[in-house]
Parts: C-alpha cells; sequence; structure tokens
C-alpha cells in the first residue's frame, strides 16, 4: 500500500484509493445505500469466514466444507421461521447457530454459547464504531440499506439504532434478491432519486459492486487492501474500512 509522510513524521497509510477519478465524490450526491452483512457489522467480513473463525477459535477440527455446508442450510432454515421478521441481533444469531450445530448431529450449549456470543459481541463492536459515522453522515446524505437477508432487517436496524435510514429495502420482504439489479432500482425509486446522485456501499463485488453500478449508482467496494478487483473497476470507490466513508465528510 502507499504511504506518505505526514507533518508530524510519522507514515500515513492511504487506506483510500480510487479506482477511478470521482466516482464517490460528494458532489451531486444525495443518498447513501448501505449492505448490511460484512458492510454495517464488519468491515468486509462475510458471516460464513467469520463462524469459521469463531468455530476455529473454539477447537473444532470439522472440514470448512462442513461449516459450510451447515452454515448454508441454517441459512435457509433461518428464512423460513415463523416469527423471523421480528428477530432482534441475539434471536437471530442464537437460531442460526443452533440450527447450525443441529445440521452437525451436536447438542453442546456451551459451545453455542460461545459461537453465538462471540458474534453478538463481535457484530456490536461494529455497530458502536460505525454509529458515530453514520450519524454524521445522515446530517449531510440521507441514507439506506439494501440487504439480502430474512425480512427482519427493519427489526434488526432498529436495535442497532445506528442512524436514521430513509429506506430499507430487505431482499425476503420484496421478494427480488441480489445480483438482481432490480432490488437497487426499487431502492432508487423508493428514495424519489436519480440513480447517479446515489452511492450504493458493499463488500460483494458480485452482488453489491456490479448490480448497483449496473443501474447507474455510484459504488463503493468494501474488501481487504490486498482483495484484488475482479473486473473492470470503472466508477468504483474503494474502502478498506467503512469508516473511510468519512472522506465524504471532509
Ligand atoms: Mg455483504
Amino acid at each position: 500500500m502507499p504511504s506518505i509522510a505526514g507533518p508530524d513524521g510519522a507514515w500515513y497509510v492511504f487506506r483510500v484509493s480510487r479506482l477511478a477519478d470521482g466516482a464517490a465524490r460528494a458532489d451531486n450526491l444525495a443518498a447513501i445505500l448501505l449492505d448490511y452483512g460484512g458492510t454495517l457489522d464488519g468491515d468486509a467480513q462475510h458471516w460464513f469466514d467469520h463462524f469459521v473463525r469463531l468455530w476455529t477459535e473454539a477447537g473444532s477440527t470439522l472440514p470448512v466444507a462442513a461449516l459450510k455446508e451447515a452454515f448454508y442450510a441454517a441459512d435457509e432454515a433461518l428464512a423460513r421461521e415463523p416469527e423471523i421478521q421480528s428477530f432482534g441481533l441475539e434471536r437471530m444469531v442464537r437460531t442460526h447457530v443452533d440450527l447450525q450445530l443441529r445440521h452437525h448431529g451436536r447438542r453442546d450449549d456451551a459451545l453455542a454459547a460461545r459461537l453465538a456470543g462471540a458474534f453478538i459481541a463481535d457484530t456490536r463492536m461494529a455497530w458502536d464504531r460505525n454509529r458515530p459515522l453514520l450519524r454524521a453522515l445522515a446530517r449531510r446524505f440521507r441514507l439506506g440499506v439494501v440487504s439480502n437477508s430474512y425480512g427482519n432487517m427493519p427489526a434488526l436496524l432498529a436495535e442497532a439504532d445506528l442512524a436514521p435510514f430513509a429506506v430499507v429495502v430487505d431482499s425476503a420482504l420484496e421478494g427480488v434478491a441480489k445480483p438482481d439489479p432490480a432490488i437497487y432500482a426499487l431502492a432508487a425509486a423508493r428514495l424519489g432519486l436519480p440513480t447517479p446522485t446515489i452511492l450504493h456501499v458493499g463488500d460483494s463485488w458480485a452482488r453489491d459492486v456490479v448490480p448497483s453500478a449496473a443501474v447507474g449508482m455510484r459504488s463503493a467496494w468494501l474488501a481487504p487492501p490486498g482483495a484484488a478487483a475482479p473486473a473492470d473497476p470503472a466508477n468504483v470507490w474503494r474502502l478498506a474500512s467503512l469508516l473511510d466513508l468519512g472522506e465524504l465528510l471532509s
């Protein structure tokens, strides 16, 4: 990564790099849409990767393929929970973990509590870290969330109390999901704004960057500094941390 000596002699690393000029300038920017998983609850950390880390830290020797199968089975089952729309963080994560363990044929209350507790604590830490930035952004831009979720994104965001969101688009409630660009067109329509005045921020190149850019939005990709952009980077701003969005306020 490029770095430069600051006025105090310390070396600063550029964590924000524009892949294309002007992609995320605040000029004519009216709204910012954000992905939830891996964007608002952790910098580019997919839920599955997060759980793999937590299982490993708990001493699991299960193969990653088995963890993956159980994770996605739990994901699908969670979406079918009858009361899912009311699930906040605790109930969502504890149910997800119980479903994963059930898929592994295990009954281990201590392990379930450890995995869920750590995931919940990590999420709350990310919420707390991101809240001041989001509230500052909300004073200048309308904010929204677009998420492939279970139908409980409105409940989850109410609990997180991050910032006032003008729109919350949850795939399970709308019947349209990423990577279908229609979900981004829907969010723009709800905002009543032309897409070039909207910046979308997300950690998935395929589900966030490509389809939001396809409907004409400006797009920011939240990715680890070493990750290579998979395709044509036109009109995309790159972020290593959600906090890099603070540059829009400067
Ligand atoms: Mg995501």
